[in-house]
C-alpha cells in the first residue's frame, strides 16, 4: 500500500497532524475506559461481597436461633433457590474440615483454603477470595465467615453475571472506540487540511513566483488567523520584491542609456578627429573632450557606487562631532559666487553653531547637492534662501528657492535614481543628486522631504538627529544602521 502512495503523503504535515490527533484521542479514550472499567469492576465486586456478607449474616442468625441442623437444611434450600450452579455453601469445623454442604457436584474444583480459616481464627471477621476456574472460564467469589462458635461458613458465588456485564461493556467500548477513531481521524484530517491549505497556497505561490511570475499573490481569506497573517506578510514581501525588481530593471535601463550617451559622444569625437583632423591642435581638442566625457562618466559611476554603498550600510558615516552651521556657512560662501553670476539672490540664515555627530564629508556633499539644484533650477532674478534651525532632537536645514518648481506627477519620483524632470532636461545633470542626498541623510538617521509648486519654487527640508551628540562614539555607531528604504 505504501508503495502506491507517494512518501510525500506520509511525511506531510496533514498526515502527521491527523496521526497526532487520532493518537491523542485514542490514548485519552483508553485512559477513560480503564478508569471506568476499574470503577465498574470494583462496584460489581463490592456488590457481590455485600451479598455474600448478607448471606453469612443470615446463616449466623439461623444458627443462633435454630441450631446447626437448621443451618445445614438452610444451606441446601438457599443453594437450590439461587441455583446450584450459581452458589454453594459449605460448613466447616475450625480445623478446616467440611461437615456439611449444599450440592457441590458443580463446584468440585473449589478447595478449602487453610490460610483463610486460620485468618478467621486469628480474629478476622471475614476473608474474601476470588478463584478462577480455568476449565469453565468462570470466576467465583468466595467468603469465609465465622457464623457461630466452632462453625465456619464457606460461601461461593459465580461471577458469571459480572463477567457478562463487563464483557458487554468491553464490546460496546470497542465498537464505540472504532467508530469514534474513524470520526476522529476524519475530523483530524479535515482540520489538518484546513490549517495546512493556507501554507500550501503560500508554497504554490512561491513556486509560481520562483518560476518568474512576480505578479502572482496568495489569496487572503478574511479569517485573520495566523495563516492569513502569513499570506499577507508573504504578499507584502512579494510587493517589495516586485518593486525592487522593477526599480533594478529601470535602473539598469537608465544606466545603459546614461552610459551609452557619453561613450557614443567620445566615439564620435574620436571618429570625427580621425577622419578630419589635420593637425596636433585638433587632436589635443579631441583628447580634452574625451577626458571631459570620461570624467563625467567616472563621476556618474562613482556617485552610483556611493549611493549603493551608503544605502547598503557599507559606507558608514564617521561619527565625528561636527558643526553643521559651519558646514552650511562654508557651502553658502562657495555657492554664493555662482548665485551672483547667475543673477540670483542668495541668503543664509544660520545660528552661530549647531553641533551634531556625523560625517562632515558626507554632510558637505548633501548640502552641495541641494544648493546646486536650487541654483540650477532657479532662473535669473530668483532667490535661494538657506536656513538652519535646531530643536532639542533635530537640526533642520531648509533650502528654499523660487525656481521652476516640480510637478505633482514628478514629485514622488525625484529621489529615484536617474530620474530627471522633463523641465530640467535643459540643465546639466544625471539624476543622481537627490538619490545620493537622501541616502546620506538616512545614513545619519535623518530624512529629506520636499514641497514644491510648478512655477513657484521648491522647499527641501533635511532633518538630522542631534541626539547622537550625547552618545559616546561607540553608541553613535547606531546612527549608521542599515538605512531605511521606501
Ligand atoms: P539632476 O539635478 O541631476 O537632474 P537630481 O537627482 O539632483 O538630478 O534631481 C532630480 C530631479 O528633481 C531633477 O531632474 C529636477 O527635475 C528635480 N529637482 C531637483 N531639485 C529641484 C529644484 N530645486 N527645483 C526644481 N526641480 C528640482
Amino acid at each position: 500500500m505504501s508503495s502506491k502512495i507517494p512518501s510525500r503523503f506520509w511525511n506531510s504535515l496533514s498526515f502527521r497532524l491527523t496521526l497526532w490527533y487520532a493518537g491523542i484521542f485514542t490514548i485519552t479514550s483508553l485512559v477513560a475506559f480503564l478508569l471506568f472499567y476499574l470503577l465498574i469492576t470494583t462496584l460489581l465486586r463490592e456488590r457481590t461481597d455485600q451479598e455474600l456478607a448478607g448471606q453469612a449474616e443470615q446463616f449466623s442468625l439461623v444458627l443462633r436461633e435454630r441450631g446447626i441442623d437448621a443451618v445445614e437444611a438452610f444451606a441446601v434450600l438457599e443453594a437450590q433457590a439461587a441455583g446450584v450452579k450459581k452458589v454453594f455453601f459449605r460448613l466447616l469445623y475450625p480445623n478446616g474440615e467440611a461437615f456439611s454442604s449444599s450440592s457441590m457436584s458443580y463446584w468440585q474444583d473449589i478447595a478449602i483454603r487453610k490460610k483463610a480459616v486460620e485468618q478467621l481464627l486469628a480474629g478476622d471477621r471475614r476473608v474474601f477470595e476470588t478463584i478462577l476456574l480455568r476449565a469453565r472460564q468462570d470466576q467465583v467469589r468466595v467468603l469465609y465467615a465465622l457464623i457461630g462458635p466452632g462453625v465456619i461458613l464457606q460461601v461461593g458465588r459465580s461471577m458469571e453475571n459480572t463477567a457478562r456485564i463487563i464483557g458487554a461493556f468491553r464490546g460496546i467500548f470497542l465498537t464505540t472506540m472504532a467508530l469514534l477513531l474513524g470520526v476522529a481521524m476524519g475530523v483530524g484530517w479535515f482540520m489538518a487540511r484546513r490549517a495546512v491549505s493556507g501554507v500550501e497556497a503560500v508554497t504554490r505561490t512561491a513556486q509560481i513566483v520562483s518560476g518568474g511570475s512576480l505578479e502572482k499573490r496568495v489569496p487572503v481569506k478574511t479569517r485573520g488567523d495566523e495563516i492569513d497573517q502569513l499570506a499577507m506578510t508573504f504578499n507584502q514581501m512579494l510587493d517589495r520584491i516586485q518593486t525592487l525588481v522593477t526599480e533594478i530593471r529601470e535602473m539598469s535601463d537608465n544606466i545603459a542609456h546614461d552610459l551609452k550617451s557619453p561613450i557614443t559622444r567620445i566615439r564620435g569625437i574620436a571618429e570625427v578627429t580621425l577622419t578630419t583632423g589635420k593637425n596636433l591642435a585638433e587632436y589635443e581638442t579631441m583628447a580634452a573632450s574625451a577626458i571631459e566625457e570620461c570624467d563625467r562618466l567616472l563621476d556618474m559611476i562613482n556617485t552610483m557606487l556611493m549611493i549603493s554603498k551608503t544605502e547598503a550600510g557599507v559606507d558608514r558615516p564617521a561619527c565625528d562631532k561636527i558643526d553643521l552651521a559651519a558646514l552650511v556657512r562654508e557651502a553658502c560662501e562657495l555657492f554664493g559666487t555662482t548665485a551672483e553670476d547667475r543673477g540670483l539672490k542668495m541668503t543664509c540664515t544660520l545660528p552661530d553653531a549647531c553641533d551634531l555627530r556625523g560625517d562632515a564629508r558626507m554632510i558637505r556633499r548633501l548640502i552641495a547637492n541641494l544648493l546646486d539644484n536650487a541654483l540650477k533650477y532657479t532662473p535669473s532674478g530668483g532667490a535661494v534662501d538657506v536656513s538652519l534651525a535646531e530643536t532639542r532632537q533635530n537640526a533642520i536645514l531648509t533650502v528654499r528657492d523660487t525656481g521652476i518648481g516640480i510637478s505633482s506627477a514628478d514629485l514622488p519620483r525625484i529621489f529615484e535614481r536617474f530620474f530627471r524632470g522633463d523641465q530640467s532636461r535643459s540643465q546639466a545633470g544625471i539624476g543622481l543628486g537627490l538619490s545620493l542626498a537622501r541616502a546620506l541623510a538616512r545614513a545619519h538617521g535623518g530624512e529629506i522631504t520636499v514641497a514644491s509648486r510648478p512655477g513657484e519654487g521648491s522647499v527641501f527640508t533635511v532633518t538630522l538627529p542631534r541626539s547622537g551628540l550625547e552618545f559616546s562614539a561607540a553608541a553613535c555607531g547606531e546612527l549608521s544602521v542599515a538605512p531605511k528604504r521606501s
